[in-house]
């Protein structure tokens, strides 16, 4: 191959290799915020045996695949969610590599990337949005015009709008129904997705994150056991991944919105 054919894709290849990577790093985070562990002590091990993990049972998806799901020491069964985090932060690394190019867009991205997995798993398992997470992820949202080109109003006005919104839509149903139907950090999330995604994108995130939350909803519905009624399932990763979406694919879903409205 041709070192000009070559040259594009030397850095998403590193980048899905760091994802891959960091991906076993925010398995850790998650594992041991969900059980309270220190995330420096002790080294990698399985959670069922202590069993401690060598090298080679400690590769990213890989080692997942190799050992069949299971714990080489006591059988035990590898939570679904190390393999899933692994592959999904290093398809998110390799998108946004191919977007924003080796560039500090690209570094900061990765950033909140991490964050935003970090904290979608640990709500899919708990129902926690973590504060330790929401308010660092919008503190350092609010500082992106900084050193990225995005203007401050779109910024600073997403992150109001968004976060105003859910309070309004969470405080109305309160009143209304006298239920909860969004968790008090959905709206702390949506401080800093709203500042990321922008005002005038903030429309289209939101769409992006219901439709999605609305597909797994009904596909747990239609689950022939009857289990689906009873299982509540959290927003915080829809909203993450609208947001995703919207980073990744915004303007062109907008185009197509606006063309398909006539
Ligand atoms: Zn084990």
């Amino acid at each position: 191959m041709s070192e000009a054919l070559l040259l594009p894709w030397v850095f998403p290849a590193i980048a899905l290799f760091l994802g891959l990577c960091l991906g076993s790093f925010y398995n850790v985070c998650v594992h041991r915020y969900l059980t309270g562990q220190s995330i420096v002590w002790p080294g990698s091990h399985c959670p069922a045996c202590g069993h401690v993990l060598s090298w080679w049972e400690n590769i990213p998806v890989f080692s997942y695949i190799i050992l069949k799901a299971r714990c080489r020491s006591c059988q035990g069964v590898i939570h679904w969610r190390y393999p899933a985090v692994e592959l999904l932060s290093g398809l998110l690394a390799l998108l946004l590599a191919l977007k924003f190019g080796p560039s500090l867009a690209w570094v900061a991205y990765m950033v909140f990337a991490g964050i935003f997995l970090v904290a979608s798993f640990i709500d899919l398992d708990s129902f926690i949005l973590p504060d330790m997470l929401t308010y660092p992820a919008a503190i350092l949202a609010w500082a992106t015009p900084f050193c990225l080109p995005v203007s401050w109003f779109e910024t600073l006005w997403g992150s109001i709008a968004g976060a105003g919104a859910f309070l309004l839509l969470q405080q109305g149903y309160l009143r209304l129904r006298g239920l909860e139907a969004l968790g008090t950090g959905d709206i702390k999330l949506m401080l800093s997705l709203g500042a990321l995604v922008g005002l005038s994108k903030l429309p289209i995130m939101v769409l992006l994150s219901a439709v999605s939350g609305l597909l797994v909803a009904l596909a747990y519905l239609r689950r022939p056991d009857g289990e689906g009624l009873r299982t509540a399932i959290p927003f915080g990763p829809f909203l993450c991944l609208g947001a995703v979406l919207t980073l990744l694919w915004g303007e062109e879903l907008q185009g197509w919105l606006l063309y398909l409205g006539g």
